[in-house]
């Protein structure tokens, strides 16, 4: 799916520099645009296909990295076997390869340093990528800020960023990690084995000092609204909810 187009932002150039898989369905593609550009944590890009017949494909992909950490973005692709545009990054694409792109777009799904916190992040499949942009900027500019993030994954195989999110959630610093897993029993005592729901909600927020400023919910379709409506239900004013939809 592509988000609303953007006159601000042409089509360009970028070269794929660095390809890593993440989870046996979500790869990392890191790209190097012609003309490079400073995002924000949250925003996206659009990506642009064209096939020898001229026909167009476009799809929107979060930047998983944080602003500011290096000249290429990460984007963090999962594939969808019967989809059009993800296969091809899974199968066919390769370093040193040009891919046309656009961006940075997005004004509304964004968390900035001075938007402050604390801030409760609520992310399913591959929905965690703008988060973990968003986590990143916070440990890169070595803030304060409590954050919680609810990230759902089917199984612990699929926990994309695992490692790393492990690695920030032990450094005790007011980033907490939960997990939780749809068909699979939980690893960690402080994690879960259901979809989530209102307790869960209730339970991360317990997990900060102070009520959430400000949430943000990325996910399906049916994940943000069933996300959404919990943390409603778990006491979180609607005005403070973003969610940012995939689609299907
Ligand atoms: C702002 C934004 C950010 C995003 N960020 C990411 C990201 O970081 N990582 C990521 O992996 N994805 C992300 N997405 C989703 C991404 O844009 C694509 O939608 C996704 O990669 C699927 O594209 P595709 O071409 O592979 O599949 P598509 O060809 O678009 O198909 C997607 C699914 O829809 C089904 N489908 C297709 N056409 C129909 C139809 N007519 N009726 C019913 N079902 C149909 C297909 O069977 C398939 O399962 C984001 C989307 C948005 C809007």
């Amino acid at each position: 799916m592509s988000a609303e187009p953007s006159s601000q932002s042409p089509w360009q150039a970028a070269t794929i520099t660095r390809i890593e898989r993440r989870t046996p369905r979500v790869t990392s593609f890191w790209f190097r645009p012609s003309r490079p550009f400073t995002h924000l944590a949250g925003q996206h890009v659009d990506v642009r296909l064209t096939a020898p017949d001229g026909y167009q494909a476009r799809r929107s992909y979060s930047i998983a990295s944080a602003p500011g950490a290096g000249t290429a973005i990460e984007l963090a692709i999962e594939r969808l076997d019967d989809g059009e545009v993800s296969p091809f990054f899974h199968d066919v694409a390769a370093v040193g390869d040009e891919i046309e792109l656009r961006g940075p777009l997005g004004g509304h799904f964004i968390w900035e340093e001075s938007d402050g916190g604390p801030i409760l992040l609520v992310g399913g499949g591959s929905g965690v990528v703008p988060l973990m942009a968003m986590v990143r900027h916070r440990t890169l500019r070595n803030t304060a800020v409590p954050v919680a993030l609810v990230f759902s994954a089917r199984v612990w195989d699929e926990v994309i960023f695992r490692d790393e999110l492990i690695g920030l959630d032990d450094r005790l610093d007011g980033f907490n990690l939960v997990l939780t897993l749809t068909r699979e029993p939980a690893r960690r005592p402080s994690d879960y084995s259901r979809r989530v729901d209102a307790r869960m909600m209730a339970q991360a927020i317990e997990r900060l000092p102070t009520a959430p400023r400000l949430t943000y919910v990325c996910g399906s379709n049916d994940f943000v609204s069933a996300a959404a409506d919990a943390l409603i239900d778990a006491g979180i004013p609607a005005e403070i909810v973003r969610t940012e939809r995939y689609g299907v």
